[in-house]
């Protein structure tokens, strides 16, 4: 027992003043491969401090009133109040979800109830010592049996997919447009998400008491390995008895480590304390399964007891953890009873089943919704052609297998397209159906309207889930030359589409620099606190059939944090992309990073980069020589991939073409300009691939340049038909432009060199 609540709250402020980083790390990446972390929860919290300080400040100030109200519960005698079920649903996302089985998460749920309810077998290991202050409390979990939408669920949801835990915000495995799986309203559910976590991470969870302004309530609940789920299945020993959940659900209601709140990495002190009473103040966290009557003594608890390392919040095996004490069974439920956010949780119908029906299946989504916007599925799909064919996902809700359905589309009032299904659909599953073709009308948004019917021959027994809806739109069309200077205050321009995959940061207009006008387009990578996550702006689609050579040329603006020339692995990266096919695949037409980008020179810049008039560059992009292809219609992609380095600006687009040189056309070959006054560009109406060198010699019959092609002309800004030959370093006069070719066949042109 202890009564330190001024040394306490003193102890906050020593805790929570962490060192400043002065120097932006590169790689800020929040997933850290090191020993077994039994919980990544104050890890992530360290990671989030030092990301966002402001963060840190609102959780010093939350952790206070937290512990405040905690200190006010405590002091009245513990009371027995009613049970609170909390609705759970289990999010599985694996390459292969079923190896957790429905089972395995049962013995989760089950193991919750025990540890929760104090009904654990296990309990009879806890030291007669703290006997006495063995907690039960009245929170218990049931796995869901009515999902958000009033639809019947078992509260398990797979998801096949290879992603991997993230620890910290915006965890791919938390978002379905990342390969995880979306929240279901956290107010009202316990998310759990199992999955692969990185290499020694168990769980990690955020608190109650976390302000929404910082974690948002769609990333609420916990992820928990898969390795260390529930007791049976996937899971392995020493973690095998399902107590990382009990654990991780300590921290959802605001439970501290028994240590207190911070990382158990040898900086804690005795004046750290996780906010409870009833436990003893601890140095540092357990590890192993300690036998059941060790009495274990340290320096801030020297006499016996000693430490209660058998809590649930320290670090020891899950043989060794079986018990809450009193007061944290109290705080749990002063947590869930007061954190304005969860109450709903305590009042949930999540865990009552909706009307048994046998034939009810629900329009899940539109499979095309998942490619876009990260955190807000899109409304709208883009399309390059005047087809469409819809592909749903239905779920069978009720609990007949359905074997055969119809389902109808159009567009607005149109006629219907009529696909009629057969297969099976087991209660509870998803599959996918593609429709028959629909053609949309162009120029305007074509509101497609699905909806299903005659599940199994008969009347569905709910027909408000049987409609799904999305806009679908024929990309814009532009003609070249096209321009684009963001000087409308319209972002995206109405022709472009912004796509951010991670609902984070994303491109955006900006009035803080401009090459032209008021405005540009930039990305914020100095705030960018996530690593390799692409944003791109897709170009409407814009006529090349027959144009001979199609460029991208736009001014550019960038720094990097740290100076470019230490920097020797691709950082904050601007990436030209072209698609032939309306966004099935791409070609890199331009990438650079570090000093290749900057426009700076050789300096980093610590402060969110603004560039100077003198700081911008022109930049071109080849997108390709269509003079011979069959392509029609083509769409450049501008793609920003952070590295938490600096901003980068784009202005003044233009996508503009060349055609040929009539004498180009007729000689296959030419120079240009000619005479020069040392730079020429040799020029190829097709792509020469047996070319072999390029030499040029002097009236002397001397070599005095020579170029050796690998493979046909390639490598150099202006793409693969033209090659730059220097002859800025000789003198004046005549040369020869020899054209060796591998059947060795050569070609010769002369040039002249003027002043
Ligand atoms: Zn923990």
């Amino acid at each position: 027992m202890k009564n330190l609540k001024f040394l306490f709250f003193f102890s906050l402020v020593i805790t929570f003043v962490l060192p400043v980083t002065a120097q932006k790390q590169k790689n800020n990446s929040s997933v850290r491969s090191s020993s077994t972390h039994r919980c990544g929860t104050e890890i992530v919290m360290e990671e989030l401090f030092r990301k966002y300080p402001a963060f840190k400040k609102e959780m010093e100030l939350s952790r206070a009133k937290k512990f405040q109200a905690q200190q006010q519960q405590l002091r009245i005698p513990f009371r027995v109040e009613a049970i609170h079920t909390i609705p759970v649903v289990v999010h599985i996302v694996l390459a292969s979800p079923s190896t957790v089985s429905d089972a395995q998460v049962q013995s989760q749920i089950d193991v919750l109830n025990e540890d929760y309810g104090g009904t654990n077998a296990d309990s009879s290991r806890i030291p007669a010592a703290f006997k006495p202050v063995f907690g039960k409390s009245n929170i218990r979990f049931c796995l869901a049996r009515r999902d958000p939408k009033g639809d019947a669920t078992n509260g398990i949801n797979r998801v096949t997919s290879t992603v991997i835990s993230n620890p910290g915000l915006n965890d791919p495995v938390k978002f379905t447009c990342s390969g995880g799986s979306d929240a279901w309203d956290p107010s009202k559910y316990l998310n759990i998400w199992v999955c692969q976590m990185p290499s020694g991470f168990l769980g990690y969870s955020f608190f109650a008491s976390d302000p929404l302004s910082f974690i948002p309530l769609n990333e609420r609940g916990f992820v928990n390995n898969y390795r260390s789920f529930g007791r049976t299945g996937t899971a392995q020993a020493p973690f095998n008895k399902g107590k990382t959940a009990t654990h991780e659900i300590g921290h959802f209601f605001d439970l501290e480590h028994i240590w207190g709140p911070n990382n158990c990495d040898g900086t804690q002190t005795c004046a750290d304390d996780d906010g409870i009473n009833d436990t003893p103040l601890q140095l540092s966290c357990t590890s192993g399964a300690p036998a059941a009557d060790s009495v274990i003594k340290d320096a801030c608890s020297p006499n016996a007891p000693g430490i209660m390392w058998m809590n649930y919040m320290d670090y020891v095996d899950d043989i060794a953890m079986v018990m809450f004490s009193k007061q944290q069974c109290s705080a749990m439920e002063t947590s869930l009873l007061n954190t304005t956010w969860m109450q709903g949780l305590a009042t949930s119908d999540g865990c009552t089943p909706p009307a048994t029906l046998n034939r009810d299946v629900r329009v899940e989504k539109f499979t095309d919704q998942t490619i876009t916007n990260c955190g807000t599925a899109n409304t709208t799909v883009y399309t390059c052609t005047n087809t469409y064919r819809p592909v749903v996902t239905i779920k069978n809700v009720g609990t007949d297998n359905i074997t055969s359905l119809t389902l109808s589309a159009k567009f607005g009032t149109g006629t219907p397209v009529v696909t009629t299904w057969t297969g099976t659909i087991a209660p509870q599953s998803t599959t996918d159906i593609t429709l028959n073709t629909m053609t949309l009308n162009a120029g305007s948004n074509n509101n497609l309207i699905v909806y299903t019917s005659n599940p199994n021959g008969s009347a569905d027994q709910k027909v408000a889930n049987d409609t799904g809806k999305l806009g679908a739109v024929i990309y814009p069309f532009v003609t070249t030359p096209y321009t684009e200077g963001f000087e409308s205050t319209s972002f995206p321009p109405a022709v472009w589409k912004r796509t951010n995959p991670d609902a984070d940061v994303t491109w955006q207009r900006t009035t803080k620099a401009a090459k032209t006008g008021v405005a540009s387009m930039f990305m914020d990578n100095y705030n960018y606190s996530s690593n390799d996550q692409k944003d791109d702006m897709t170009s409407p689609l814009f006529s090349v059939k027959g144009k001979d050579s199609v460029f991208l040329t736009f001014q550019v603006a960038a720094a990097t944090y740290n100076p470019p020339d230490m920097l020797n692995n691709p950082t904050d990266t601007l990436e030209i992309l072209v698609t032939k096919d309306c966004g099935q695949t791409f070609t890199s037409v331009y990438k650079k990073w570090g000093l290749d980008l900057v426009t700076t020179g050789n300096i980093g810049v610590d402060t969110a980069y603004v560039p100077i008039a003198s700081q911008w560059r022109r930049d071109t992009a080849f997108l390709g020589d269509y003079s011979l292809s069959t392509t029609d219609n083509i769409q450049a992609v501008i793609r920003n991939t952070t590295n938490y380095e600096n901003n980068v600006y784009i202005d003044d687009i233009n996508i503009t073409y060349k055609d040929a040189n009539a004498n180009l056309k007729r000689n296959g070959v030419m120079v240009t300009p000619n005479p020069s006054r040392g730079l020429f560009i040799l020029q190829y109406y097709e792509k020469p691939v047996n070319l072999d060198f390029i030499n040029v010699y002097n009236y002397a019959g001397q070599l005095v340049w020579q170029k050796k092609i690998s493979a046909g002309l390639s490598g150099n800004n202006l793409g693969p038909n033209y090659v730059e030959i220097d002859l800025r370093n000789v003198s004046t006069g005549l040369y020869t432009v020899q054209l060796v070719y591998r059947s060795k066949k050569a070609q010769i042109i002369k040039v002249l060199k003027v002043n």
